[in-house]
């Protein structure tokens, strides 16, 4: 029997699950409906890792443990979703590494998804070989994931890692944790339509159809509409503002970005990087590399196997 990891990433509609070898190699894969058809969302997770390890079986392979990235804030000691995990209520606040450990009788290991995107991309992906570098998912929300020495930094209470909630203008927008001015009220998707919605309705665009997602901006930005423009060109400046921030303070080799806002901006990356230039000291500037990620919501469960095989092993386990 050949060992894989079942990597699972819980999205807030959807589950892509994968059953993955240690060199990256996907076995079989699969997305399923994250919403509980019963309002047991547990017992829709269950059924999921039951019907992939039927799977295994199938393929003459034997799994070794489980990864499972999740959105929003985990309490990575604890194996639990916080109780302010907003987009998956159902899971919040239970002992679920724990549940499933029981279950299965195999090691299980629990982190926020973006956490698991850069284990993702050091073992599979853009950061091959790279020890110290950032990840940074930009989509609904900004998340980040700071890895020194290989290492991720968790921080005293889980926390570190915050990316979107830097603040990159004093007393700025509003956002949604409370404070002003933070990356994420710039460049996470809603907000940027918000902004797209504010020029329009000051009447500065000729464009009578609304912008209604942040892909229509992006979309429209790239083709020249000088609104949609306008507005990636300040996601760009604030996103950049942070770039520049995290290179002093990190000094990584790499910064890869991630998240449909990320490659919806790939025609700005160099603007991005002005920016970031801009505001970070040159020495350290220098040798930092600004990637896009290798991997898509769909094949997000690569990074919830390196998560675990990061975390855990294959070897010990086999
Ligand atoms: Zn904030």
């Amino acid at each position: 029997m050949n060992p894989v990891v079942l990597g699972i990433d819980i999205g807030g509609t959807r589950i892509a699950t994968g059953l993955v070898t240690r060199e990256g190699q996907v076995v079989s894969s699969l997305s399923a409906s994250s919403r509980s058809v019963d309002g047991d969302a547990v017992a829709t997770l269950k059924r999921v890792i039951q019907h992939m390890i039927g799977r295994a079986s199938a393929h003459n392979c034997s799994v070794a443990g489980i990864g499972v990235g999740a959105p929003g804030m985990v309490d990575f000691k604890a194996g639990k979703l916080r109780a302010d995990a907003l987009k998956l209520q159902e899971l919040a606040d239970i002992p679920l590494r724990d549940l499933l450990e029981q279950e299965y009788g195999l090691p299980v290991v629990l982190d926020n998804d973006v956490n698991a995107m850069a284990m993702g991309e050091m073992l599979f992906g853009k950061a091959q070989g790279v020890n110290d570098f950032l990840y940074l998912a930009l989509g609904t929300g900004v998340g980040g994931a700071i890895v020194t020495s290989g290492q991720l930094l968790r921080g005293t209470s889980g926390f570190a890692g915050e990316i979107g909630h830097a603040t990159v203008q004093l007393d700025g927008r509003p956002c949604t944790c409370g404070s002003r001015g933070c990356l994420k009220a710039y460049a996470a998707g809603p907000h940027i339509v918000e902004q797209a919605q504010e020029l329009q309705e000051e009447g500065r665009s000729s464009n009578p159809f609304p912008l209604q997602s942040a892909a229509d901006v992006l979309l429209s930005a790239r083709r020249g509409d000088p609104l949609a423009q306008q507005v990636v060109d300040r996601v760009a400046h604030a996103l950049g503002a942070a770039l520049g921030n995290l290179v002093n303070i990190f000094n990584p080799e790499m910064i890869v970005l991630g998240g449909s806002v990320a490659w919806g901006l790939e025609f700005c990356l160099d603007e991005v990087k002005r920016w970031a230039a801009r505001y970070a000291l040159s020495g350290a500037f220098q040798t930092v590399r600004i990637e896009l990620s290798a991997f898509d919501k769909d094949t997000a469960f690569l990074g919830a196997a390196a998560l675990f095989i990061s975390d855990v092993g294959m070897n010990r386990t086999m």
